[in-house]
């Protein structure tokens, strides 16, 4: 089952509580994502196609373990999972998951992971380029408002104070960046169910969600 859309319409809370409620395993690229910008960036590896680029490719490890019931991501041996998470790391994830070869990479990666089956993969290409076949693909939306004041409230919450109209622009900036990229560029895939998100409480989408699910019960999700 797949989950995409722009930055803050609810896809990690929801796709968290709808793989609790299916006993799935749930799968954060956006996180894999940030990882590959943080090791490049650690790396001083420029955000272009080239040879520096390859090697760094070619040398990474990524992966998700899971700790005291906490998924945590580790890049080369590294635990990164709280250090991807400032605004700042998701325009850098932003930069780099433009590149051809990173998202090649990276859709490798995710297509191994969920070829096990029994997953909610999210992001913004699952249902379009790394997973076209999947059963249930949702395109979840929200106003720029709404979204604002999420991210606002989870930046908050891990003591960043970034104000509402920096991260709405931020979020603005990444919608371009995600939706004008030449490879796999963020939009709906045409079987997607679009769920605006705006007016809803987590509670209400996932309910809606677990809806679609029901009705293709019996095929593989
Ligand atoms: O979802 P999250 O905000 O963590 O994603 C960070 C960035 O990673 C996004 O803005 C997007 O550019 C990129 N991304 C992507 N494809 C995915 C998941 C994330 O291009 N499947």
């Amino acid at each position: 089952m797949t989950i995409d859309g722009p930055s803050g319409a609810g896809k990690s809370t929801v796709a968290k509580c709808v793989a609790a409620r299916l006993g799935f395993t749930y799968i954060d690229t956006g996180a894999m994502y940030r990882g590959i910008g943080w090791l490049a960036r650690e790396r001083g590896v420029p955000f272009r196609e080239g040879p520096e680029l390859d090697a760094l490719l070619q040398d990474a490890s990524l992966a998700f373990e899971e700790h005291h019931d906490t998924t945590r991501l580790i890049v080369n041996g590294e635990d990164v999972t709280e250090r991807i998470r400032s605004a700042e790391m998701g325009m850098v994830a932003s930069d780099i998951s433009a590149i051809p070869s990173v998202r090649h990479w990276l859709s490798a990666l995710q297509r191994s992971l969920g070829e096990r089956g029994n997953t909610v993969l999210e992001g913004r290409d699952m249902g379009t380029v790394v997973f076209p076949d999947a059963d249930v693909k949702l395109f979840l939306t929200a106003s720029l408002e709404a979204r604002g004041g999420r991210r606002a409230a989870e930046l908050c919450a891990r003591g960043e104070a970034v104000a509402l109209s920096k991260i709405v622009e931020d979020l603005a900036r990444r919608d371009r960046n995600d939706s004008s990229r030449e490879i796999a560029p963020l939009r709906k895939a045409d079987d997607a169910i679009e769920i605006d998100t705006s007016a809803l409480t987590v509670a209400e989408v996932v309910d809606r969600v677990m809806q679609a699910v029901e009705r293709r019960r019996g095929g593989r999700v």
